[in-house]
């Protein structure tokens, strides 16, 4: 575990919220005022409430000090309950503001709104240095491009890999724009150094040992793509995985699920947005392009996905898509991209800045 997990009290730790102490149906007022005298020598402030057929005492704050099975063995007490929930570094009951993460001098989170822009795949410099170049010159804040491909079929491109990853260190040269580019593999991490930030794709997002390790290795942003099938609260799990391993920057990005749904490549609910803000202080991205898997889905995504309040979005965008080697029918042309963020800078003046 890393040391910022370390250093959390036990309440931050297991996020034990509160606990229910069910008071036996004979036990007499004396033994009722001991019970209280004993919490509260332990800190917690009890709420008695006392009905016809049952007294509840409810204690909230750091329970985490106190072992249940010895309440529970005490003559006055029929059963405690205590109410945790499983995340914890992520949740925004110990954390209530949202987290702005830098990513190499591009802020994302806490009202600070960012556009990862660029082609699924780097195919060679020239592609990705021209597309860096037109998504910068459309606003996109920081490039995307996968060297490292999970490729569903091992026959289809698999990506450049560490050659993928120069050619986007020269397209940041180029643009200065911070590059963000998928890590399959803890082996390759030491060819990451010149990326800003490390995504996590949706088919290692529980990839338990992957999360801890690159939670202990770097302090870089980490961008974790929800699973296919992953469960809201199973997201939040694994980001508490790169948290607890020592690792604080992590940006959530909704990429859509699979449903019964077969007309679009995956099904979003935008509603993650909010559900999500509820539940969690981390940023939140959506991905139009793998959510729908079609580029003429992508502008109105976008939007609608601003409107509803992410912290920025991540698109993917080819200079010629008919030809690109991995996910083209879904890539916006950089024109497509230029008109997409037009709206996206207008939704944004109107509803939030
Ligand atoms: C990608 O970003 O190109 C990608 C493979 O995404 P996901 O992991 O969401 O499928
Ligand atoms: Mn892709």
């Amino acid at each position: 575990m890393g040391r910022e997990f370390e250093s959390l009290t036990a309440h931050q730790k297991y996020g034990i919220l509160a606990m229910i102490i069910l008071i036996k149906k004979d036990a007499d007022a004396s033994q009722v005022e001991n019970l209280k005298g004993l919490l509260r020598s332990k800190n917690i402030e009890p709420h008695v409430s006392q009905g016809s057929l049952q007294t509840v005492i409810g204690c909230v704050g750091d329970v985490a000090e106190i072992d249940p099975g010895l309440i529970e063995a005490l003559d006055v007490v029929e059963s405690v309950q205590r109410i945790q929930e499983p995340y914890k570094a992520a949740n925004r009951k110990f954390h209530p503001d949202d987290t702005t993460i830098d990513c190499s001098g591009v802020k994302i989170g806490g009202g600070a709104f960012s556009v990862i822009a660029g082609p699924c795949s780097v195919e060679s410099a020239e592609q990705i240095i021209e597309v860096a170049k037109a998504v910068k010159a459309a606003g996109a804040t920081m490039l995307r491009g996968g060297a490292f491909k999970p490729r569903t079929s091992p026959y289809s491109f698999q990506g450049l890999g560490k050659l993928g990853l120069e050619m986007l260190s020269e397209a940041k040269k180029e643009t200065l724009l911070p590059i963000v580019t998928e890590l399959m593999d803890f082996a390759d991490i030491e060819l990451f150094n010149d990326v800003d930030v490390i995504q996590i794709g949706a088919r290692n997002m529980q990839n338990f040992n992957l999360l801890k390790e690159v939670g202990a290795y770097t302090k870089k942003p980490i961008l974790l793509k929800r699973g296919m099938s992953a469960t809201i609260q199973e997201l939040l799990m694994s980001a508490e995985y790169i948290m607890a391993s020592g690792n604080p920057n992590v940006i959530l990005c909704e990429r859509g699920i699979r449903t019964f749904e077969t007309t679009t490549r995956n099904t979003l609910d935008l509603s993650v947005v909010p559900v999500l803000r509820r539940l969690t202080h981390l940023p939140i991205v959506i991905d139009p392009s793998h959510a729908t898997g079609y580029s003429y889905l992508v502008d109105p995504v976008a939007v609608a996905a601003t409107a509803i309040g992410a912290d920025g979005l991540i698109i993917e965008v080819h200079n010629d898509p008919p030809r690109a080697k991995c996910d083209g029918v879904q890539s916006q042309t950089p024109a497509m991209f230029a008109s997409t963020m037009e709206k996206i800078r207008k939704v944004r003046a109107t509803l939030f800045e």
